[in-house]
């Protein structure tokens, strides 16, 4: 097969024709959830562009296979000794074990991918059920000279790489300033960057989970994890790997360094990352209390899908700020489409109406496709599916089309809405409406063709299409 996908990639900086390692099959690992709270709708934006990535990987023909992990232990807020440990801050908030904690956060986290139509990962897997894994690494890099043991922590020792910067072109000063000017000095750390792999002296007396280890009883680093799992199922050659920005530095910077120290080799070739979603007041952060979560949007009235929609109609490189004003714009353009498509494939069904046209569908799916090469341009892929909407091709062409447009996009285009949700309309417009319906449908029969235009015309002034399919007459908002 070709490799026709140009992505940027954030270790180059450049957009580069996507190659793997072995020809037709795509190792790739994503930077799973940290669960001591909802996932916000930014933590989710990041989800549904790997989503489509990976979802563009098999619409292309690759065999995928994608590793997450859930970070359920050592989540630090510094890669010192003295930031906050999520997880334990979690428990203490809601009086509950760590592990209950990460069980209610972990299903929550699937929930909102399942409604935001965001496949499980194949696999996925938990810290916690990885320690030998990292223990043995931890011991690896010992071995190696890349780690040194210092107030009773294991710490990676950075100032033995040739490159510590890989994924970015900052300077030490510009880190210090922008990313961590909450942090206080670790006095144990040879070198500002150096990270701890292994704790086993904290200020976290509580610190709920602990594991017994060469140095002591202890826990892993946050970093280490994501090493350790994906060399587990994925080997020790990776094609992607995903994360939102913030996960740039010092997560992936720091994955790179450990990983590619206990290798000996070049671990992975694409880094692929999604920007932040911001609210008006800026950045999004599950530890600031009011979170905007996949709920609170519902709450709202707004089905997820909107904002799944939302997501794809911008580019995934790009800040994009959330607001109601732009989703009550995409749910208007969402439920429209909806309607159209669902009532297309109704009749299609119902129907067997016309042939699948083969030329123009492979027409189609050619641009579909060349959009989402184009560094998954969503947008661009969305307007492939307005075109064919546009298009003089049968009905049948048209829902083959969007019900495989929808292996990548994902928003139920041909399924119905829900009874509640998307008419639009009130219950007084819809029995005019259907007065005004069996009005034309009596004037037809009595072949006064005037008049059923004329109530034709009166439907389309207050905004409502009506079709003619063998099934009756339908009708949609327009
Ligand atoms: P966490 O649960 O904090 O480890 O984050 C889960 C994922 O969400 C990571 O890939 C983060 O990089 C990503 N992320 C965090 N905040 C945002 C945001 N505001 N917008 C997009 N992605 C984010
Ligand atoms: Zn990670």
């Amino acid at each position: 097969m070709e490799d026709r996908l140009q992505m940027y990639n954030t270790l180059t900086r450049n957009i580069e024709r996507f190659v793997p390692n072995e020809p037709g099959k795509v190792a790739m690992y994503t930077c799973g959830p940290t669960v001591y709270h909802f996932a916000h709708i930014g933590n989710l934006r990041s989800y549904i562009q790997e989503d489509v990535l990976e979802k563009t990987l098999r619409y292309l023909g690759y065999d995928v296979k994608r590793v997450m992990n859930i970070t359920d232990v050592g989540h630090l807020s510094d890669d010192g000794d003295n930031g906050e440990d999520k997880m334990v801050k979690g428990a203490q908030r809601e009086h509950k074990t760590v592990m209950e904690i990460a069980k209610f956060y972990t299903d929550a986290f699937f929930e909102d991918c399942r409604k935001l139509n965001i496949k499980t990962p194949d696999v996925v897997e938990p810290a916690t059920g990885c320690i030998p894994e990292f223990i043995h690494m931890i011991e690896v890099l010992l071995e190696k000279g890349y780690a040194y043991q210092a107030g009773e922590n294991v710490y990676f020792d950075t100032s033995k790489l040739k490159e510590y910067y890989v994924l970015t072109n900052h300077s030490e000063d510009s880190l210090l300033e922008g990313v961590r000017d909450d942090v206080d000095v670790d006095p144990n750390k040879k070198n500002k960057n150096d990270f701890v792999l292994w704790f086993t002296k904290s200020k976290f007396e509580d610190q709920a989970l602990k594991w017994d280890s060469p140095w002591g009883v202890g826990y892993p680093g946050w970093h280490i994890e994501c090493s350790c799992i994906s060399m587990k199922h994925l080997g020790e050659y990776m094609d992607i790997h995903c994360g939102g920005v913030d996960n740039i530095f010092p997560h992936h910077t720091n994955e790179i360094a450990q990983s590619e120290s206990y290798l000996g080799h070049k671990w992975c070739n694409y880094w692929f990352h999604v920007n932040h979603l911001n609210d008006r007041n800026g950045k999004m952060s599950k530890s600031k209390g009011a979170t905007l979560t996949v709920s609170v949007v519902e709450e709202n009235g707004y089905n997820p899908l909107v904002y799944r929609m939302f997501c794809l109609q911008s580019h995934y490189r790009k800040p994009l700020e959330f607001s109601y004003e732009v989703m009550d714009q995409v749910k208007a353009a969402y439920e429209k489409l909806r309607r159209r498509l669902s009532g297309l494939a109704e009749t299609v069904s119902a129907c067997k109406a016309g042939e699948v046209d083969t030329e123009a569908f492979a027409q189609f799916r050619k641009q579909f496709e060349d959009a989402l090469c184009n560094d998954l341009n969503t947008a661009s892929a969305l307007t492939v599916l307005y075109d064919v909407l546009k298009a003089d091709i049968s009905d049948a062409t048209k829902v083959a089309l969007t019900d495989s447009f929808d292996e990548v996009l994902s928003l139920d285009l041909t399924k119905p809405l829900p009874e509640t949700e998307g008419s639009g309309a009130d219950d007084e417009l819809t029995s005019w409406i259907e007065e005004m319906i069996a009005k034309r449908t009596e004037a037809k029969k009595a072949k006064d063709f005037a008049t059923a235009d004329a109530i034709r015309a009166e439907l389309l002034e207050r905004g409502v299409a009506i079709k003619d399919t063998r099934e009756g007459v339908v009708w949609e908002l327009v």
